[in-house]
């Protein structure tokens, strides 16, 4: 078994040496705050679309210390776009402890980083080895595909039993001399050879001793216990404006989007015509005895989460001098829409 093992390390280790050639705009990068910033901007989101939005950080803030100073609405909105909105919260606390708790100095150990909010194991690992060379293995969704394929494991992945065994086998393959190097290997090395569909087997280097190639098993590995259910949702954005003035608020439910600000919402639990919406209780109970006028057809955008379908109408519509709306809400011109950060959909409603 420990030459199974080590013919595994050896042949990714090599194959970083010899074939690799995927280029990645922050390999070789050592500075915790930058490679930290790098995770949590590319957390779920592609190299293509996170990049620029590195880019745009670094240059607004160079240090934690800048980021840590920012106001939680310039960096909201230089997030924009971005999604999964949680992990801009959290990475504005830990720059914030980071600043406060440890004087400006990023944590320089796995327990320290990994205490920071916002930052899972994979996370850690991945600093601790790229920026201290710390013996931490990476268990990303590559890792676990290569893992489970070469050692023909069948546990699901998505277990207690699965997390615990792949952590310990993860940790037993990595290269302690050269940690940050072979995780960065690794991952490449599912990206590139061992890919989800249509592994290239033949002329892998891990082929001979591989088990799920030698038995025929690469497409049934590796398993996963639960389908993700996709939640469909309808919302129904009402555009009040009162004299050229639009009314906004900030989402503070604990629900997608937190912090970002939004129109009037009226979500159903299908899709509904206007009289549906302008009849509900939310609006009824808005408009008390006030008039309105629908002043433009309804506009639908849809946007697809991970675990969310969200399906939006946008309805415009004018509302009396005298009309006002509960505390919470901003009055604001549409010039002034920009200084808010929004989510992606009402981004796009706003460019068309
Ligand atoms: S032989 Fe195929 S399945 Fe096995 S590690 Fe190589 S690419 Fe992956």
């Amino acid at each position: 078994m420990t030459d199974t093992r080590n013919f595994f390390t050896d042949c990714i280790m090599t194959w970083d040496r010899v074939k690799n050639s995927r280029a990645m705009p922050w390999k070789g990068e050592k500075d915790p705050y930058r490679i930290w910033l790098s995770e949590i901007i590319l957390q779920q989101t592609r190299v293509e679309q996170g990049w620029p939005y590195y880019e745009r950080f670094i240059a607004a803030y160079p240090t934690v210390t800048h980021l840590a100073a920012a106001t939680d609405e310039e960096v909201f909105r230089l997030w924009q776009g971005l999604g999964y909105y949680a992990r801009c919260k959290n990475m504005l606390a830990a720059a914030r402890t980071i600043a406060g708790t440890h004087k400006g100095r990023f944590p320089q150990t796995y327990e320290g980083i990994a205490a920071l909010k916002g930052v899972g194991a994979y996370t850690a690992a991945a600093i601790a080895s790229f920026a201290f060379n710390l013996p931490h293995a990476v268990l990303d969704g590559n890792v676990y595909r290569v893992l489970a394929r070469y050692f023909g494991i069948d546990t699901p992945t998505d277990t207690t039993a699965g997390k615990k065994l792949f952590t310990q086998l993860a940790g037993e393959v990595l290269h302690l001399r050269q940690p940050g190097i072979y995780n960065q290997a690794i991952m490449d090395f599912g990206a590139v050879v061992c890919k989800p569909q249509q592994p290239l087997c033949q002329g892998c280097p891990l082929a001979a001793r591989c088990q799920a190639f030698q038995q025929g098993l690469t497409d049934l590995v590796p398993v996963k216990s639960k389908k993700l259910v996709i939640r469909k949702r309808y919302f129904n954005y009402l555009l009040l404006r009162k004299k050229g003035l639009l009314f906004i608020r900030k989402r503070t439910e604990k629900d997608i989007w937190e912090n970002l600000h939004e129109f009037v919402l009226i979500e159903t639990p299908a899709p509904a015509a206007d009289e549906i919406v302008l009849q509900s209780p939310l609006f009824q109970r808005l408009m008390g005895r006030h008039a309105y006028k629908i002043t433009a057809p309804a506009v639908e955008i849809k946007q697809q989460l991970t675990h969310q379908t969200i399906h939006a109408r946008f309805l415009q519509l004018s509302v009396p001098a005298a009309f006002n709306m509960p505390e919470g809400y901003l009055q604001v011109t549409e010039e002034q829409l920009k200084n808010y950060a929004f989510p992606k959909i009402i981004v796009d409603y706003l460019q068309r």
